[in-house]
C-alpha cells in the first residue's frame, strides 16, 4: 500500500512525464525527461553488491531504480578510466524507437497491467528482458506500463511473460497469488476491436 505522500509524488512524476512526452513530437512521444545518471556496468546489470548509481545532484539511486528509468530512455555512454576521467563518448541511442513505440500502441493501446485504464501517453515501454541484460528492443520483449505499474513490475515482484498469442501476461508475486496464475488487462479489448475510446460500460 502506498502512503499518501508516495501517491502524490508518483502522481506528480506521472504528470510531468506525460506533458514531456506529448509536448513537442506527439507521434514520437515528444521530449522525455533529461536526467544524467552515473553508474557502473555492474549496477546497470543489477549484479549483487554493485554500488549505487549517482544522479547529477549527488543523490544515490538503487540499482533497480536505475534499471526502471533506463528501461525506456536515451542512453549516451561515457567511458571513464578508474579515476573517473572520460575516455570516450558514444552517440545517444534511444532504447525504444518511434517504430517500436507505434507498434506497441497498436498492440497494447494503453498500460497492459490487469485492470489499468491509463492510455499510452502515460506509459513507458518496459523491457521484459532488460536491454542491459541483452534483451532486444522488439515488440515481443516490450510492454506498455504506466508509471505506477512500471514501478510495480520493477520493485514489487510482478513478472511479465509473453503469451503464445503475442500479448503480455502478468504473473502476480506469491503474496498476491501463491499459484501465480497469469492475468491480463482486458480493459482495452474493445478498443482493439476497432472502436475509439474506452468501453462504453466504463463511461455511463
Ligand atoms: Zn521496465
Ligand atoms: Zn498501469
Amino acid at each position: 500500500m502506498r502512503s499518501a505522500a508516495r501517491r502524490r509524488a508518483d502522481a506528480l512524476v506521472d504528470l510531468v512525464s506525460r506533458s514531456l512526452r506529448s509536448g513537442e513530437l506527439p507521434r514520437a512521444r515528444g521530449t522525455r525527461p533529461h536526467l544524467t545518471v552515473t553508474a557502473s556496468l555492474e549496477t546497470l546489470m543489477g549484479l549483487p553488491g554493485a554500488p549505487a548509481a549517482r544522479t547529477t545532484w549527488g543523490g544515490p539511486l538503487s540499482g533497480e531504480a536505475l534499471r526502471r528509468i533506463a528501461c525506456d530512455c536515451g542512453v549516451t555512454r561515457v567511458l571513464t578510466d578508474p579515476a573517473g576521467v572520460p575516455l570516450d563518448v558514444g552517440r545517444e541511442q534511444r532504447s525504444v524507437t518511434p517504430g517500436i513505440w507505434a507498434a506497441l500502441v497498436v498492440r497494447d493501446v494503453g498500460c497492459c497491467f490487469p485492470g489499468c485504464t491509463r492510455p499510452a501517453e502515460w506509459c513507458d515501454a518496459h523491457h521484459l528482458v532488460h536491454w542491459a541484460d541483452g534483451g532486444v528492443t522488439s515488440l515481443l520483449n516490450c510492454a506498455l506500463l504506466c508509471g505506477h505499474h512500471h514501478r510495480a513490475v520493477h520493485h514489487r515482484g510482478w513478472d511479465i511473460a509473453m503469451a503464445a498469442d503475442g500479448r503480455p501476461e502478468f504473473l502476480p508475486p506469491p503474496w498476491v497469488d501463491p499459484q501465480r496464475q497469469p492475468r491480463r488487462n482486458t480493459y482495452w479489448d474493445s478498443v482493439r476491436g476497432g472502436r475509439r475510446g474506452p468501453p462504453a460500460a466504463d463511461h455511463p
